[in-house]
């Protein structure tokens, strides 16, 4: 059902919905605050998967297995992207039912050479990773994520920041007595890139020695996790808004949290599709990396990653051929998961009021996105979104339809575009988003549900 603006989806629940739906919402809160990087995203998606009784692709390859209809894999690529499969009972050139969003988030990035010492003050260089205002980043509490990989072939897990009794790390700002300069510079200004550095010592190792608070992190670095400076050459470090997602509000409506873009849309897709038993067209969820930056790479949704797997898992169902691969994928539909801009009061200037995402008014769709003229978007077929129209409807699914803001206002893209080249419907949907790629995102709890309802009725339309 489309919700109009005097509608609101909260006034429709009954009460079970109502205790499903903060469940549903209490699980996302914990995948968030366990899930702040790509790589924790698709660890926690493999292990939910493995409960749900998907087994690994590549075991299928080596031990040359054979898969069925009612089979379930998963695969996964350098531990940032995967793509889940579930074979239906239909052949595979009848085409896919594709779920699709992306793990990763904007934040900064440790450098390869970060660490250094100014004034008894040691700093970890950063380089930030996707759109952010980076004034947004400065005084807050920072935890860090990631791996370091040693020349030795093991890889040091690290995450230090989330834990209560751990410490934490900040990006200082000049205190406002001085900075009558800073205040009248462009927003994009005020804080410069290079200057977010995150403060991570103080203590001097020796006296008299050359850089000796420098030295002393290298010493707990090394005690820590048996790293040397040069092991930061190899190592994947992402500084995140530390802390746990929380419910916001009074009324405990909406979620705060860090990494909701798109991880909103990535684990309500997830929870469907391994919610989803039995499927008529073969059912698949891919979660992706390197969004933020253009989908780019090895793991990000312009890879062949997904086409070679669903290559592999065809090949196992002893139904691949190359034109069989070329029409499964020409026949599939997708639902390319990303999250909305909510229409924000405080903001009123950048939206249009009759073509934007509420809270409470359901899970969204963007015919398109784009900038200016609808460049770069991914223009869905008015026919396509009328069959969806039907799936929400059929399964009870509360929607709204939107803009990414006014005209000319701004604009962006997801991973819809690359996915449409295989010649399959693509639209674009998700879950509005306030404060979108700032440290604390929020979102609405009833959006999430409906989210997840839609994509399920979407796996069995
Ligand atoms: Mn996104
Ligand atoms: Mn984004």
């Amino acid at each position: 059902m489309r919700l109009n603006n005097e509608d609101n989806a909260w006034l429709s629940y009954s009460k079970s919905e109502k205790s499903e739906l903060m469940d549903l919402s209490d699980a996302y809160m914990a995948f968030l605050s366990k899930c702040k990087t790509e790589r924790e995203c698709v660890r926690e998606a493999v292990s939910m998967a493995k409960k749900a009784g998907y087994k690994d692709l590549d075991e299928i390859i080596a031990k040359d297995k054979r898969l069925k209809p009612g089979d379930k894999v998963y695969a996964v690529t350098m531990g940032k992207t995967i793509a889940l499969f579930n074979l239906g009972v239909e052949p595979f050139e009848n085409g896919l039912n594709i779920l699709g969003a992306h793990v990763d988030s904007p934040r900064l990035d440790v450098k390869q050479s970060p660490l250094y010492e100014d004034t008894g003050l040691a700093y970890l260089n950063t380089h930030y990773y996707g759109g952010i205002k980076k004034y947004q980043y400065v005084t807050i509490p920072l935890a860090i994520h990631g791996v370091v990989a040693k020349k030795d072939g093991t890889v040091v897990e690290v995450v230090i920041g989330e834990d209560e009794k751990e410490p934490v790390f900040t990006i200082t700002d000049i205190l406002i007595h001085l900075a009558s300069e800073q205040m009248e510079k462009k927003g994009n200004k005020v804080i410069e890139g290079e200057n977010l550095d995150l403060l991570v010592g103080s203590i001097p190792q020796k006296p008299k020695e050359k850089n000796p608070v420098k030295n002393n992190i290298l010493s707990i670095l090394k005690n820590k996790y048996g790293i040397d400076e040069d092991d930061l050459l190899s190592a994947e470090l992402e500084a995140v808004p530390a802390g746990k997602a929380r419910s916001l509000g009074f009324d405990e409506s909406m979620v705060l949290s860090y990494g909701q873009d798109d991880r909103v849309c990535a684990y309500t897709s997830l929870a469907a599709f391994l919610s989803t038993e039995k499927v008529s067209r073969t059912a698949v969820c891919l979660l992706v990396d390197k969004e933020e930056i253009g989908s780019v790479g090895a793991t990000g949704m312009k890879s062949r990653f997904f086409e070679n797997s669903l290559a592999e898992v065809m090949n196992a169902a002893g139904a691949y051929t190359e034109l069989a691969l070329r029409r499964t994928l020409k026949n599939s539909k997708m639902l390319s998961s990303d999250v909305a801009a909510s229409y924000d009061p405080l903001y009123a200037s950048v939206f249009d009021k009759q073509n934007s995402a509420y809270f409470g008014h359901g899970v969204v769709f963007n015919k398109y996105t784009g900038s200016r003229g609808k460049s770069s978007s991914n223009d869905a077929n008015a026919e396509y979104m009328a069959e969806i129209r039907a799936i929400l409807d059929a399964g009870k699914v509360r929607f709204q339809t939107s803009e990414l803001g006014k005209v000319d206002a701004g604009g962006g893209g997801t991973i819809a575009y690359i996915m449409s080249l295989y010649g399959m419907d693509v639209i674009d949907c998700g879950v509005a988003v306030l404060s979108m790629h700032s440290p604390f995102e929020v979102t609405s709890k009833s959006d999430i549900y409906e989210a997840t309802k839609a994509y399920r009725a979407f796996l069995m339309a």
